[in-house]
């Protein structure tokens, strides 16, 4: 049997690393600071599940909807990340267009779904592949890190489109569930407990 911290009875504080011992109540708290301790975070599938189901949801409006609405004397332009892509490819800036095509489009479609292979396989209490997992957790916790960037780059495209327009340019709605999707995946990851995963290959059971 491999020692684990809870199986050897202690849990760590998640706010300032103190050791603690558990014991027979469940309502412990740590001993220096009081945080709540848990032997692994509480509801994590469930409260990931639903983050990752909040981001599924709004993934398609972000791509259908239009991110940036544009008007001139030649009419308005409404553009979607994918033709604002598509226009910069179009007017030769190939490497903005790829960055913005992967980083909107791509990246997302990732972390969706890496977060639901690790919450399936950790729900279902599989022993498969737990390397594989954990790697695929260390990946979406970087990307988490670097989400800003989603949005730094449609700022750049927000930037970039007004140059064929005179005049206003607005965000559409389609930026705002970008920007939610990306914040919903970031929690997700965020909520999810990378112990999990190990449990059943150990034979945990809390
Ligand atoms: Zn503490």
């Amino acid at each position: 049997m491999i020692p684990t911290a809870a199986r050897l009875g202690l849990l760590v504080c998640h706010s300032c690393s103190l050791v603690n011992r558990a014991t027979e109540r469940d309502d412990l708290a740590c001993a220096r600071c009081g945080a709540a301790l848990h032997k692994r975070k509480p509801d994590s599938l469930l409260l990931s599940w639903i983050l990752l189901a909040m981001a599924m949801a709004l993934y398609v409006p972000a791509n259908v909807l239009p991110v940036i609405e544009s008007g001139s004397l030649f009419g308005s332009q409404r553009d979607t990340i994918l033709s604002g892509a598509k226009f910069l490819w179009d007017s030769g800036d190939w490497l903005i267009a790829v960055i913005i095509f992967v980083a909107s489009i791509v990246l997302p479609a990732v972390k969706i779904a890496g977060l639901g292979l690790l919450l399936a396989t950790s729900q279902r209490r599989s022993t498969w592949r737990p390397r594989l997992r954990a790697r695929i957790y260390r990946v979406m916790e970087a990307i988490g890190r670097w989400s800003m960037v989603d949005i730094f780059v449609a700022a750049i495209l927000v930037a970039l489109v007004q140059f064929r327009t005179v005049a206003q340019v607005q965000v559409g709605p389609g930026a705002i569930a970008f920007a939610a999707v990306v914040i919903f995946t970031m929690f997700a990851a965020w909520a999810f407990d990378p112990r999990l995963i190990w449990d059943p290959v150990d034979g945990f059971d809390e």
